[in-house]
């Protein structure tokens, strides 16, 4: 039986996936236009699970997950199959569910009226596989969080271009994408080019290892002792600024205090000031903190260099990028716009902070 309070919620999810939104990007949607979810709406109807719903927030009505998504999206029941067996438990001890095989379903064809068409589940599916596809062989996201933009912050956007005679994946700016022009610029520079630059780089850095470490170990130290010297120096003025802040705080307390004493505030006016001066102290003493940990972070940095050469050492002259390679000897790679010439040939600066060591060249 069709349950037809729910069924344009069924088809609005296959249409909105026909749209060729994926699973996530649906189950976006149905949240922005606060559709209500299957469980919230047989809790309206029959009571159930009332101690999910009873109390909670009303956003809880809505609160699509993508696995709900993607089971309503494989779900033959709406082309008129129903299916059984599709979860076994292990044993009477054991109640873990465990989902079958698909081959071991019991599939009954046409037992009941269907919501959606075939056609349109069979290319829900198509989509579903395809898009499974082009993220299994997309070696591409080996950068993912590394490639950073060096104007605004943000992260590059991976992308491909396919609408053309040679397809070719690239990154861009994710905030100038998501917010436009206004904000950013593309920062636009091709896979390939990335790929082959910070492979060169990782070439010749575990060529140098090779040949001489001793000399390598030299110049790191000087890179980061120039690199750490910058920092330390920032992290000095920002404690120093903190301890005097602390004790002009400690002061404007002592001044609040004796004016109370002396009757010339109210206790209310006290209490409040009192309170407030009372969460910059603490504020205060957790900063103080954090930033006396980070001054002795970068004391480190002898040990920090010698392990990031035993990585290098060990990469043994790569031939190729692995994410495991790149997170393990990269922080960042800040990506600069693209300086065009006239003659149509461009330049174009690619920045790569290594991990413990930051900038060399
Ligand atoms: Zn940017």
């Amino acid at each position: 039986m069709i349950d037809e309070e729910t069924r344009w919620i069924v088809e609005k999810i296959y249409e909105l996936a026909l749209l060729g939104n994926g699973s996530a990007k649906v189950t976006k949607l149905l949240i922005a236009e606060k559709i209500p979810t299957p469980g919230y709406l047989n809790y309206k109807r029959y009571g159930t699970f009332a101690n999910i719903y009873a109390d909670a927030p009303e956003e809880k009505s809505w609160s699509w997950t993508i696995a709900q998504v993607k089971s309503i999206l494989r779900d033959e029941t709406y082309i008129g199959n129903s299916i059984h067996y599709r979860e076994t438990n292990v044993s009477f001890k054991n109640k873990h569910r465990v989902r079958k095989d698909k081959s071991e379903w019991l599939r009954i064809e046409g037992t009941h009226e269907p919501i959606i068409s075939q056609s349109d589940f069979d290319k829900v599916q198509g989509q579903i596989a395809s898009r499974r596809r082009e993220r299994k062989d997309s070696t591409t996201q080996i950068f993912t969080g590394l490639v950073k933009c060096a104007d605004c912050g943000w992260s590059l956007s991976f992308a491909t271009k396919k609408q053309c005679k040679t397809p070719y994946s690239y990154f861009k700016c994710s905030r100038y994408s998501s917010l436009g022009k206004a904000y950013c610029s593309g920062h636009f520079i091709r896979y390939d080019t990335l790929y082959a630059y910070v492979l060169s780089r990782l070439q010749f850095w575990s060529g140098q290892a090779h040949m001489d470490e001793e000399k390598l170990l030299k110049k790191l130290l000087n890179a980061s002792d120039r690199e750490t010297g910058v920092i330390r120096k920032k992290q000095e003025s920002n404690l120093k600024r903190a301890e005097k802040r602390k004790s002009e705080v400690d002061a404007l307390f002592t001044r609040l205090y004796e004016n109370w004493v002396a009757g010339r505030i109210t206790e209310y006016n006290f209490n409040m000031l009192s309170a407030k001066y009372q969460d910059e102290q603490a504020q205060l003493d957790e900063q103080f903190k954090g930033l006396k940990a980070k001054l002795n972070e970068t004391r480190q940095t002898v040990s920090d260099a010698e392990k990031w050469m035993s990585y290098v050492k060990e990469a043994a002259y790569p031939t190729e990028l692995t994410a495991s390679l790149l997170n393990t000897l990269i922080e960042k790679i800040v990506v600069h716009e693209a300086d065009r010439h006239e003659d149509s040939t461009a330049e174009q600066e690619i920045e790569i902070y290594y991990r413990f060591i930051g900038k060399i060249d």
